[in-house]
């Protein structure tokens, strides 16, 4: 994890598998987003000790471990002002919800209960809308972007944009091969949203500091709108209705994404239908219950 400067003893990010920023206002800190773990932690207070800056406050775009798993050990050393998104908000109080909705609402097999789906459960001190906030010195800007969860909301502060995974690096979009999505209409209008906001650069989740984020943005919607062009024509073979199982096993099996576990396939479903009901969102598909079985078909006449 590189400890990177975005602007001058004011903004600041930690560079690694998930991207951690930091802001500093005279004697008060905060950190967005606290990693996957407590070693993350662990190196994130080492530094900022070292660099002897202060930490007063964490914010936590969303509600998925990789973004808060840390954020109990960071608690327990420090006393930390902690806010989040509503409803995000819930999960993170009570971060069995993860595993519980994407095993459908049945209680999770404990295989389902691992640090990538349920992180330790962390306090909230506040829970924000999207709107305009003063966060001790912080005055910040909260944006919904959902699409990826529910409620994730993005941070403006001083001209910088924190975006959460409303977007990703382009790197990590095709080692993703199918992003995870909750819904992709809701993904891309978020996408659409991102590049009408005035900034003068954006931090992705994952991914890098950029001034043009917005080619990256482009490249977001663009690889969105292919995976949504090759489910349509993938339906379109098959008049008579694909299931929404075989049409997650042929998807998967396209993008060669790794699914060879539960709670990866579990990931890479839920992705699948967030294309699916983004293609009815649009008319261009439809859906019904044939036999016992959820079916999706091409529009009458392709
Ligand atoms: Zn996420």
């Amino acid at each position: 994890m590189e400890f990177q400067t975005i602007k001058e003893g004011r903004i600041f990010y930690f560079h690694g598998p998930v991207n951690i920023g930091y802001l500093r206002n005279h004697n008060e800190g905060m950190l967005i987003d606290a990693g996957i773990d407590s070693s993350t932690m662990k190196k994130v207070l080492k530094r900022l000790r070292e660099e002897e800056l202060p930490i007063t406050h964490l914010f936590i775009t969303h509600a998925h471990s990789d973004h808060y798993g840390g954020a109990a050990f960071l608690q327990s050393k420090k006393d930390v002002q902690t806010v989040a998104p509503v409803l995000e908000s819930a999960i993170l109080q009570y971060p069995v919800i993860e595993p519980l909705y994407l095993f459908g609402g049945n209680d999770p097999l404990p295989e389902l209960r691992n640090k990538f789906l349920e992180g330790t459960p962390v306090r909230i001190d506040q829970e924000l809308e999207d709107g305009s906030w003063q966060i001790g010195n912080f005055a910040i800007e909260t944006i919904l972007l959902p699409g990826h969860s529910y409620h994730q909301l993005g941070l403006l502060y001083d001209g910088i944009l924190f975006a959460g995974d409303s977007y990703f690096g382009k790197e990590q979009l095709d080692k993703h091969g199918i992003p995870y999505l909750t819904d992709t209409q809701l993904a891309m209008e978020s996408l659409h949203k991102l590049k009408g906001i005035t900034c003068e650069g954006a931090v992705p989740g994952h991914g890098v500091f950029e001034q043009e984020f917005r080619h990256t943005v482009q490249a977001n919607l663009d690889y969105h709108d292919g995976l949504l062009d090759w489910v349509e024509e993938e339906l379109q073979k098959k008049p008579n209705g694909t299931t929404h199982e075989e049409i997650t096993a042929l998807m998967c099996a396209h993008y060669q994404v790794r699914a060879d576990q539960l709670s990866q396939w579990l990931l890479f479903r839920t992705a699948v239908t967030a294309y699916l009901t983004a293609l009815l969102k649009q008319n261009r598909i439809t859906t019904e219950i044939k036999d016992y079985r959820w079916v999706f078909k091409p529009l009458k006449g392709v």
